[in-house]
């Protein structure tokens, strides 16, 4: 069986030891397979992303024995790829504009009649549905083309009656290996009418995930714990856009001395530092526990 799996770093902010964690599992398991590594840049945020963080994490991969088959795929070169899916799923009726700021979302959740508190999913909290087409607002019309300058969300439940009773599934390698049924009720109450396309960009990380994985060829993607509630979108999104499924490993979290997570802003933790005070390659190995 063929092995292709990525890293998949946001250069908005240094690597720290979290991500030398995943970049090396990831790389050593490749060469253990005699698979393939790729790398891909998550540049979508334009706010955040700079210049100088992806020519460090190219630094740092390499100062690791990192090294990476072909050249790095940039999602700031894939906005045509995301349009046409994004249209694929406007014209389909699945999509609907939003102008609710996340201001707008949570008075609307915290208004008195909504009565139960906010349930929080994937992306925060479930979206209380002001736009989504119904008894107050009108259904888009699919026929018309894809709009620019409001957000689009999934509607979640068109959306899962367009899969026609196709199982969503995915096998996961590490955290509580196994087979995993997602169950259409728990998207529905747990995640929600998401965001797939951002006022600012016409895509969101769900939808260009998914659509870069399946554009690499990846077969198995290797990421942290932290992500494993996102892989449910990822599924239903690959069933709706006829993509294959990956195998999924979401492995440990490398935590800081308080049990933290580690963060971008975890600076102390930067690789960039730990070579700045005479680190090598094998002691950030031994520091992460491989
Ligand atoms: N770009 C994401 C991050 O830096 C990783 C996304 C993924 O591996 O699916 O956390």
């Amino acid at each position: 069986m063929s092995f292709t799996t990525r890293f998949a770093p946001s250069p908005t902010g240094p690597l720290h030891l979290g991500h030398a964690y995943s970049a090396l599992l990831a790389h050593d398991q490749a060469k253990a397979e005699g698979g393939k590594f790729l790398l891909r840049i998550e540049d979508i945020d334009s706010t955040r992303a700079r210049p100088q963080w992806e020519a460090q994490i190219y630094d740092d991969l390499h100062w690791l024995g990192i090294t990476w088959d072909g050249a790095p795929m940039r999602q700031s070169d894939r906005l045509p790829t995301y349009q046409q899916a994004l249209g694929q799923l406007w014209a389909r009726g699945l999509l609907y504009p939003c102008k609710c700021s996340r201001k707008d979302i949570n008075a609307a959740l915290s208004a008195p009649q909504e009565g139960a508190e906010p349930i929080f999913g994937p992306d925060g909290p479930v979206y209380p549905g002001t736009c989504r087409p119904g008894a107050d607002n009108q259904a888009p019309n699919p026929g018309t083309p894809l709009p620019s300058g409001d957000a689009l969300r999934l509607n979640m439940t068109a959306a899962l009656a367009a899969l026609d009773g196709r199982a969503l599934r995915f096998e996961e390698t590490d955290l509580a290996p196994g087979t995993y049924q997602i169950p259409a009720k728990d998207l529905i109450t747990g995640v929600g009418d998401i965001v797939l396309s951002r006022r600012d960009f016409p895509g969101s990380y769900h939808l260009s995930v998914v659509l870069d994985d399946a554009a690499q060829g990846i077969t198995h993607v290797i990421r942290g714990a932290d992500l494993f509630d996102a892989t449910q979108i990822h599924v239903l999104l690959q069933q709706l856009l006829d993509l294959p499924t990956p195998t999924y490993t979401h492995h440990r979290l490398i935590r800081d001395d308080q049990g933290k997570r580690l963060a971008k802003r975890d600076d102390a933790r930067a690789i960039a530092r730990y070579r700045e005070e005479g680190a090598t390659p094998q002691d950030i190995r031994k520091m992460v526990g491989l």
